[in-house]
């Protein structure tokens, strides 16, 4: 026995816990809305996994970690406000739902445009304004929206996604500003390229471009996106809002 170990042991545990809080996935049937969902939960928290037509997949994830999947397409005003009632009292809320409609400016319909900016970026605001009165209330909770390195340096055939993106971050520092008084924090975690259904359409010319751009020599894993997501959302970063981190193995460095 070695009370130092022992001690270590615990500290490491512990470390980014989530013991006792209740937390909301959005798009956590698949990708890295399933591995933050699964983190979370393993980190200690009750997870709402929210998801719009991947049910069985968002069942599967729910019972791995004892939480449970509610259907709500996050785009519309009324059902993104309806998953925040229905998940209950948060104290953590990550906004991870998102789509691309990829093409060039001079060729994007306003349905493309629409689409995107209303899925990643509206929906950030209908979920955050339903949660933000409760989370007031208690003088307590934790906001993490995914945004992208795309939303910071932009990229060639997504102007629709950039926006998108690069307002999740404008968005999330405003709201950091005015809900820190009340001791909400909201962070953002901007991934680079992360292995997902999402980049599995892009052509493997692409992908590999991106790969020789990328100092550590590999595309991410939804899981890395997942630790610094249940770090932010954790009381160890309790000293740490408006701030976007980003998770690119050096992309865009
Ligand atoms: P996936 O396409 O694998 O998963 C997207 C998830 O979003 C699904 O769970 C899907 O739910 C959900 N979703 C989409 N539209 C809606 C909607 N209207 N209402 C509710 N849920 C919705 O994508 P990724 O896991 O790759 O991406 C997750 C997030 O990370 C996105 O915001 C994406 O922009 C961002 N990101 C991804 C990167 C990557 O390289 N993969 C890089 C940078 C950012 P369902 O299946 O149930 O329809």
């Amino acid at each position: 026995f070695s009370p130092v170990a022992m001690l270590q042991k615990v500290a490491v545990s512990s470390f980014a816990s989530l013991e006792g809080k209740l937390a909301l996935v959005t798009g956590g049937s698949r990708g890295i809305g399933r591995a933050i969902a699964l983190e979370l939960g393993r980190a200690g928290a009750e997870v709402v996994v929210g998801y719009r037509t991947g049910r069985e997949e968002a069942e599967a994830v729910a019972s791995e970690i004892g939480g449970r999947a509610v259907e709500a397409d996050v785009s519309d005003a009324e059902s993104a406000k309806s998953l925040v009632e229905a998940a209950g009292d948060l104290d953590v809320l990550v906004n991870n739902a998102g789509l691309t409609r990829d093409g060039l400016l001079v060729r994007m319909s306003d349905d493309d445009w629409r689409t995107v900016i209303d899925t990643n970026l509206s929906s950030v605001f209908y979920t955050c304004r339903a949660a933000a009165r409760p989370m007031m209330r208690k003088r307590a909770g934790s906001i993490v929206n995914v945004s992208s390195i795309v939303g910071v340096h932009g990229n060639w055939g997504q102007t629709n996604y950039a926006a998108s993106k690069g307002g999740i971050v404008a968005f999330t520092k405003s709201l950091a500003q005015e809900l820190g008084s009340c001791g909400i924090r909201a962070n953002v975690v901007a991934p680079g390229y992360i292995k997902t259904q999402l980049t599995d359409a892009i052509p493997e010319e692409a992908q590999q471009t991106m790969l020789g751009l990328t100092p550590l020599g590999r595309f991410g894993g939804p899981e890395d996106v997942a630790r610094a997501v249940r770090f932010l959302a954790s009381d160890d970063a309790a000293f740490i809002t408006g701030e976007v981190m980003v998770v690119g193995g050096g992309l865009g460095m």
